[in-house]
């Protein structure tokens, strides 16, 4: 089964259409690869993390964002004076 592209001949090569446009090549695997990426699905989100429900106080179901993450509680640097010592 052949769906992905038509044989042709260019000058003597052997050129491979794609046969869902114009494109045209002399690589086979090129062909290919150009016929799939018609078909190319972007890729689903892998990081949908699981919904927090919680329940408010006047009884509706609220979706509780993420909490962030916590802040390191270092110390914020210290505000160093340059002077120019001459
Ligand atoms: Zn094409």
């Amino acid at each position: 089964m052949s769906g992905e592209y038509t044989l042709g001949t260019w000058r003597g090569f052997t050129t491979y259409k794609c046969t869902l446009c114009e494109f045209d090549c002399m690589d086979k695997a090129q062909a290919l690869e150009h016929y799939r990426a018609h078909f190319v699905k972007p890729p689903e989100p892998r990081d949908a993390r699981p919904v927090t429900l919680a329940i408010d106080d006047s009884g509706h179901v609220v979706v509780a964002p993420p909490e962030p993450p916590e802040p390191e509680h270092a110390p914020a640097p210290k505000k160093r004076r340059k002077r120019k010592e001459t």
